[in-house]
């Protein structure tokens, strides 16, 4: 019997989010998250999908991210689907910074996790979280390969003219200042489950990927291949997303720091952490955001219109990109769940093709669909994204293809 186990964890700061797959028939066996590491009030939710044993919750404090996987190791034996099972066949790690060193997934020994740290000025929230993570799980299993899956890889794609900044040549290279976009295992995952919905293959369609979640982007898909992307450098540019403001003058720096006095770690969280919905209404969570724009709160209601306005203008830029687009397609937490977001989105863009059916819209379900009228010239798509099944169909490939 071969090994057909994946542990896909996905490492942030204070949290590991993991799902252990087994890729004999893409099931998922657990699932899970500790959260808070570090402080009093640790919280690791499990649940073991495999025995329908219902979900289990630890409380109390986990103090690092090596205490965190014992205790998912711990959780996971309990359950008969231990990591020290000769049925794992790899881990796979949600990378977020690949740099332009890495443009495909890559099993990861000293060198590459030395490089993968050498990114850590390019991505100082991400990276170190991500190279903690694989440190752990590699002492936990040396045995087994650990593979690293980059956020930028699918976005490697893009033409140089795309990725440049029209700044000093020379200070971009030295400083690798260029656009590499995010979000890439989601948009590689969806724009190919739209092609299928469409029954078509990716080779064959032009997509433009909405990924809406708490963070947001957008791509342009030519054929399979990201050739247009929102975030940049950093997953700051582009779309409103929950907390962060997307695109802005880059004059807004100089003037907050010349004239409001701002220094550059405090411009650094506002525009990160206290901006994009939550700065323009107090709300990060969409669901709050439409309900207060529902009962004519004003600041919701513009701060709805400023996050659809700069939908629109992607989509209008990503149709010029691509030329012709065969589909638009919704996911993550907005995309999938707010219908009255892909409405006001796509309204008053039939001069580009794009049309809603309001009913199918309004519809609720967790399938790819399409919500656009029969015979509409531009699909308009619901697809479900699911990273970490993508990461450990990628880590799979790559330790046994
Ligand atoms: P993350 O970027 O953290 O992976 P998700 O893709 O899960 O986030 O998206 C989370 C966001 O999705 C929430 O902040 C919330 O705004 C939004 N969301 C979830 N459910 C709904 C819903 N039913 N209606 C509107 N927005 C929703």
């Amino acid at each position: 019997m071969t090994a057909s186990r994946v542990l896909v964890l996905n490492s942030g700061s204070s949290s590991v989010k993991y799902q252990l797959l087994d890729m004999a028939d893409r099931s998922r066996l657990a699932v899970g998250l500790v959260e808070r590491i570090g402080e009093e009030t640790s919280r690791l939710a499990h649940e073991p999908l495999a025995t329908g044993g219902g979900k289990r919750e630890q409380l109390g404090p986990i103090a690092d991210h090596e205490a965190a996987l014992k205790a998912v190791a711990a959780e996971l034996a309990a359950d008969g689907l231990g990591l020290d099972s000769p049925e794992l066949a790899a881990v796979g790690h949600r990378v977020v910074h690949g740099g332009t060193r890495f443009t495909a997934p890559t099993v990861i020994d000293d060198e590459v996790l030395a490089e993968i740290r050498s990114l850590v000025p390019l991505a100082p929230l991400h990276n170190p979280a991500n190279v903690t993570g694989i440190e752990v799980a590699r002492a936990l299993r040396p045995d087994v390969p650990q593979v690293a899956v980059f956020d930028t890889a699918f976005h490697a794609t893009m033409p140089d003219h795309v990725a440049q900044y029209a700044i000093d040549a020379e200070v971009a290279e030295r400083w690798s200042v260029r656009r590499y976009g995010f979000h890439g295992t989601s948009h590689a995952y969806v724009s190919r489950a739209t092609a299928r919905l469409l029954g078509k293959e990716p080779q064959e369609v032009n997509v433009i990927v909405l990924h809406l979640g708490n963070g947001a982007s957008a791509s342009a898909v030519r054929g399979g291949v990201c050739v247009e992307t929102s975030m940049g450098l950093t997953p700051l540019e582009g779309l409103v997303m929950g907390t962060r403001s997307g695109d802005l003058d880059p004059a807004v720096i100089f003037h907050l720091a010349r004239v409001g006095g701002m220094s550059v770690d405090e411009i650094d969280s506002l525009l990160n952490k206290k901006s994009g919905l939550l700065g323009m209404c107090g709300d990060n969570d969409m669901r709050e955001v439409l309900r207060r724009a529902g009962e004519g709160d004003e600041a919701a209601r513009r701060a709805f219109a400023t996050y659809v306005h700069r939908l629109k203008k992607y989509i209008g830029a990503y149709t010029a990109v691509l030329g012709r687009v065969d589909a638009v397609v919704f996911t993550a937490g907005v995309g999938e769940n707010a219908a009255p977001v892909r409405e006001a989105a796509v309204a008053g863009l039939e001069g580009l093709g794009l049309a809603l059916d309001p009913r199918a819209n309004a519809e609720r379900s967790g399938e790819p669909r399409l919500i656009s009228p029969a015979g509409a010239r531009v699909a308009v798509a619901v697809v479900p994204t699911d990273e970490e099944l993508e990461i450990a169909a990628q880590t799979y490939e790559l330790v046994t293809g």
